[in-house]
């Protein structure tokens, strides 16, 4: 065995050997142009086969054999997503290309707002459940090599565990190779997929020669084979019909969610025309692949001996049979299921990982200027390299730690379930408008929860992760909370149980978050060009196209996708915006195209952070939106504020417009003051200055003459020094500071001097009766009496010079009231006329007969003095000659005793 073991290490150098060649050429043939024969639908067909892996390979013989028919669950959920939902992954596809979607992960993420929380969230589950599967098939091919090694020397079992290393080694060497050559999504893998396509064509190969061979070499023909298969155990097996449909939909959930299924499904396709053929072919394909697996399984159950392992039959049956050649072809065949799963998984997982955790983390820790300073490209290819050997490494600690014990089934089972979980939110978020982030949140966090509890950390092994106490009695001791029999439903298959709970309360937990939460406004759009993709063929357009510096852009630009891509894009753009030069606007559509582009490298959420920060257009959130409106009602208030200023302007302009016009008014009330005093200086002026000349020139004059002159130069002077007097008076009152001499006195008496000094004053003319009633003059003033006996003075005065009755009278009344003490001077005279009585208050005004008039100040003086004793003189309409009213206020004024 020890040639035999020899031959196949050399045969598995070859064949690596080989593989690094096909995707080398592909690369190159890439490279040239020369894509036409890469990427034809029967290469996209054949990628798709690394749903098959090496768990399906060895696996689905070893599931035919415990199990029966049940293994074609694992091909008939695929083929009825395939044939069935051909226009869901059509609208899959087309919005993975056309927003550029690079994983899974970054569906989830940009169908809901970008969200990179939502990213990491689904890169940790696909790394929880793909690691475990990484390690299947580093113990597939293991087991494999173990097969060939035994009966070889005892110690040489020991060794297995380095081929799974030296096979996780050049895994990694081989995807960090093929796999990170470019950055763009839109460059694809071709020397991955090309490789892949010829693994596909081999294990298929292997697996139909095996099958032959167990049909026509070791059974005599297919009837025979059919007689044989009847009489088996298999030919007894009763199907279990939840457990069929539970593992159909978890198998087509995961032939949709499987981080490297949507690589080669949605990433790595090249034309959406392409899953037509892909409609019929694949499901053929496994159709091809399952077609030996009971011949096999029955044949490995007669041949082998009770204890031999069904997961090995297609290696151990050609074995037993002595046809090596054979074996050495079906290990190739498991050995490119194996391969082919982990680098695709690597690369897709990678991506995931560089992309939501490994490049955020990164831009934060660098800060904002970090797309100026270093090069992106180099630390987002570092990244994913990093990533690549990560992951593979930790499948090979998971299969280290877990000793590789259970059978292959369960292990891609648990994987599948976890995977599962990403399935609500991802075809809800496709077809719903109405998901949010808030509710993709909450049913990945439930489905996650439950499918490590469920699933996850019971298949580990009992008391391993969990201890036993919680299988039998229930986390925290709560009998409804056993992984095996949640809520208290028992005796439902594990499996089945894990996939019901957590795809239905994930579900639940999902829709039931969207319907009661708010998307944001970024959200809503992302949402309306998922769901209606063939709407809208123009993308995202949440940036306002703000004051983005082409520049920058391009700087950034170069180091992600590389100067020459970067420039092309730039110069392209620029034609069709119809810019002369090499840099385009920064238009919203070009930065749509631009962050698209990026996101093929980096992923959709760091692309849109990264324009973002150099053209600080932020995406629209819900918060972003609440600063504008905060923004707008601050506009608004100034904008009311400016209104208020403005009112008070025109308030203040029109007082200015009214103090100017009383200025004007005074102004020519002032001159016409000047004018009227001019004249009224002048009058008396003119007749001293006339009768004094006469004087002067009075030799031989009369001397009755002189004394009459004289007299009438007396006279003047006198009048003028009245006048001056009255004015002088007047000014003081309308400006000056008044000195009132507030003295205690009887009415009466003030009205006795008055009379007295008035009837001094008129000359001994007109006379006149005055009436009054002692009575009610009996009363007690405390004012400026002087002032007071002024304006009865002038009040009398005016009685005796114009009141042209034949008989002259006067009436003095006095009433006292709570308010004051009232005084009526009203004569028999004709009275004033209704226009003039507001008129006589005025200075200089004068209505009646001139002659007997004075200079017309002596009521003006009066309202002044009256308003200074706080009183008031008014004209009294209605009596039966000129009558005026005096009132004097009661604080000046007090009542007798
Ligand atoms: P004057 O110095 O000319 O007396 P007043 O201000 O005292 O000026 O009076 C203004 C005018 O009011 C007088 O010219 C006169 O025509 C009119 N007037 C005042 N008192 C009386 C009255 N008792 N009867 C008629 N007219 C009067």
């Amino acid at each position: 065995m020890t040639a035999m073991l020899n031959t196949l290490v050399a045969v598995c150098l070859a064949y690596v050997v080989f593989l690094f060649l096909v995707a080398f050429f592909a690369e190159r043939a890439a490279q040239r142009g020369r894509t036409r024969w890469l990427r034809s639908p029967i290469v996209y067909t054949l990628s798709l086969s690394i749903y098959c892996t090496a768990w399906t390979f060895y696996g689905a013989v070893g599931n035919a054999a415990r199990s029966g028919l049940e293994y074609l669950t694992i091909y008939i959920g695929p083929t009825l997503v395939m044939v069935g939902w051909w226009w869901g992954l059509r609208k899959l596809v087309r919005i993975g290309r056309t927003q550029r979607i690079t994983s899974i992960a970054d569906l989830v993420s940009a169908r809901f707002g970008k969200s990179n929380l939502l990213a990491v969230g689904v890169t940790i589950l696909a790394v929880i459940a793909t690691t475990p599967y990484i390690a299947l098939q580093l113990q597939s091919v293991t087991l494999s090599f173990e097969v060939f090694a035994q009966g070889d020397m005892p110690a040489r079992t020991g060794d297995q565990t380095h081929t799974a290393l030296w096979l996780a080694m050049g895994l990694a060497i081989f995807t960090v190779l093929f796999g990170t050559r470019n950055l763009d999504a839109n460059e694809r893998h071709h020397g991955v997929v090309m490789a892949i396509a010829v693994e596909a064509v081999v294990k298929l190969t292997a697996l139909l020669a095996v099958g032959a061979f167990v049909v026509w070499g070791v059974s005599d023909g297919p009837s025979a084979m059919l007689a044989k298969i009847d009489a088996s155990d298999l030919g007894h097996w009763q199907a279990d019909g939840g457990r069929w449909a539970g593992l159909t939909l978890l198998s087509a959930a995961a032939f949709l969610t499987l981080p490297r299924m949507f690589q080669v499904l949605v990433v790595e396709n090249e034309n959406e025309g392409h899953l037509r053929t892909a409609s019929w072919a694949f499901p053929l394909y496994l159709m091809l692949m399952s077609l030996f697996v009971v011949p096999i399984a029955v044949t490995g159950l007669e041949l082998m001996p009770e204890d031999a392992n069904p997961d090995t039959f297609v290696l151990t049956v050609p074995l037993s049979e002595g046809a090596n050649g054979l074996a050495i072809l079906s290990f190739l065949g498991g050995f490119s299921s194996a391969t082919s799963m982990v680098i695709v998984a690597a690369i897709a997982l990678s991506t995931m990982v560089s992309n939501h955790i490994v490049m955020p983390i990164w831009l934060r820790a660098t800060g904002a200027g970090a797309s100026f300073f270093g090069d992106v490209r180099n630390i987002v290819l570092l990244a994913r390299r990093v990533s690549i050997v990560g992951i593979v490494l930790l499948g090979y600690l998971y299969y280290r730690v877990s000793g590789g014990g259970a059978a292959l089934t369960s292990i891609g089972l648990v994987s599948f379930t976890g995977i599962a979980q990403v399935l609500p939110v991802a075809v809800g978020g496709i077809f719903w408008r109405g998901a949010t982030r808030t509710g993709a949140f909450a049913g990945l966090t439930v489905g996650l929860a439950l499918w490590l509890f469920t699933s996850f950390l019971p298949s580990v092994g009992t008391g391993v992760l969990l201890s036993e106490r919680i299988f039998t009695e229930g986390l925290f001791g709560l009998g409804i909370l056993r992984p095996h029999a949640l809520f208290g439903i028992e005796g439902i298959d594990s499996t089945l149980h894990a996939l019901l709970w957590s795809l239905s309360l994930s579900t639940i937990a999902f829709v039931g978050t969207s319907l009661v939460s708010f998307p944001s406004p970024l959200e809503r759009l992302q949402g309306a060009q998922f769901v209606n993709i063939y709407q809208h063929t123009g993308g995202p357009r949440s940036w306002s196209g703000g004051p983005a510096q082409s520049e920058d852009l391009m700087i950034m630009s170069q180091r992600i996708l590389g100067a020459t891509e970067a420039q092309a894009l730039f110069l392209r753009e620029a034609r069709r915006q119809g810019v002369s030069g090499h840099l385009p606007d920064p238009s919203p559509d070009f930065l749509e195209i631009l962050e698209k582009e990026l996101s093929g490298s980096v992923g959709a959420a760091t692309a849109h952070a990264m324009v973002g920060q150099i053209t600080g257009g932020m995406q629209v959130s819900v918060e972003d939106l609440m600063a504008v409106a905060d923004e707008t009602a601050q506009m608004m208030e100034y904008s009311s504020q400016l209104e208020t200023k403005s009112q008070e302007l025109t308030r203040t302009a029109r007082q200015l417009r009214d103090a100017n016009e009383k200025l004007t008014r005074l102004s020519v009330q002032k001159d016409a003051f000047l004018s009227q005093i001019s004249h009224e200086l002048r009058t008396p002026m003119t007749s001293i200055r006339a009768f004094s000349e006469i004087l002067r020139d009075s030799e031989g004059m009369l001397e009755s003459d002189k004394i009459r002159y004289a007299s009438v130069i007396h006279d003047e002077a006198i009048r003028l020094t009245r006048l001056l007097d009255d004015l002088l008076d007047l000014s003081v009152l309308e400006n000056g500071q008044v000195n009132l001499n507030i003295r205690q006195g009887r009415l009466g008496d003030v009205l006795d001097r008055a009379e007295a000094a008035a009837a001094a004053a008129s000359d001994g003319g007109a006379r006149i009766v005055i009436k009054r009633r002692a009575k009610d003059e009996s009363i007690v003033l405390n004012t400026d009496l002087d002032r007071l006996t002024q304006v009865f003075i002038n009040l009398i005065a005016n009685a005796r010079k114009y009141c042209d009755a034949a008989a002259p009278e006067l009436e003095i009344r006095v009433r006292s009231n709570l308010g004051g003490v009232v005084l009526e001077f009203v004569d028999n005279g004709t009275g004033i006329a209704a226009e003039s009585q507001d008129l006589i208050f005025e200075k200089f005004a004068r209505v009646s007969d001139q002659k007997a008039g004075g200079a017309g100040l002596g009521l003006a003086i009066c309202r002044q003095i009256m308003r200074r004793l706080g009183g008031e003189i008014s004209y009294l309409p209605g009596q039966s000659g000129a009558a005026f009213r005096v009132e004097l206020p009661a604080e000046l004024a007090m009542a007798a005793q």
